[in-house]
């Protein structure tokens, strides 16, 4: 039996156990760390290679690669606005599980809130709430 190479573009784990660099480890997507300066990262299709600003916290390198993730599972070609907000969806599912969020909802006085203890940011969590209200 032939195996395919991509065996699923699902994560193992979503919400806050989703962990970006084991995902794009399964996609076979090599992550390269390396001080960037024109933007926070990058996906390189021709090399199938996404480049994450060294100089940015785990955390945020975390969210970034979930974002960029997006641009190579979806294979967008460019950045223009449309792949931006379908990059932000991707990635916001991946980072955002629906059972923490409800958990969250129950005592999270306002959105700040939230979006702290879901560990994303305020553009990701709209681009989740935006697409599941859809
Ligand atoms: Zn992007």
């Amino acid at each position: 039996m032939t195996q395919s190479l991509r065996k699923t573009s699902l994560p193992d784990r979503r919400g806050s156990a989703y962990d970006p660099w084991d995902h794009a480890d399964r996609l076979g997507i090599e992550v390269v760390t390396r001080p960037i300066r024109t933007a926070h990262g990058l996906w390189l299709p021709e090399y199938s290679t996404i480049l994450i600003h060294s100089k940015l916290r785990p955390g945020a390198q975390r969210l970034i690669l979930a974002h960029e993730i997006g641009h190579a599972d979806l294979a967008h070609p460019d950045d223009r606005p449309k792949h931006e907000r379908q990059a932000d969806v991707y990635a916001a599912r991946n980072l955002i599980c629906p059972r923490e969020l409800e958990a969250a909802y129950q005592w999270a006085p306002d959105e700040g809130a939230l979006v702290r203890e879901l560990g994303v940011t305020t553009r990701l969590f709209r681009a989740f709430v935006l697409a599941e209200a859809a």
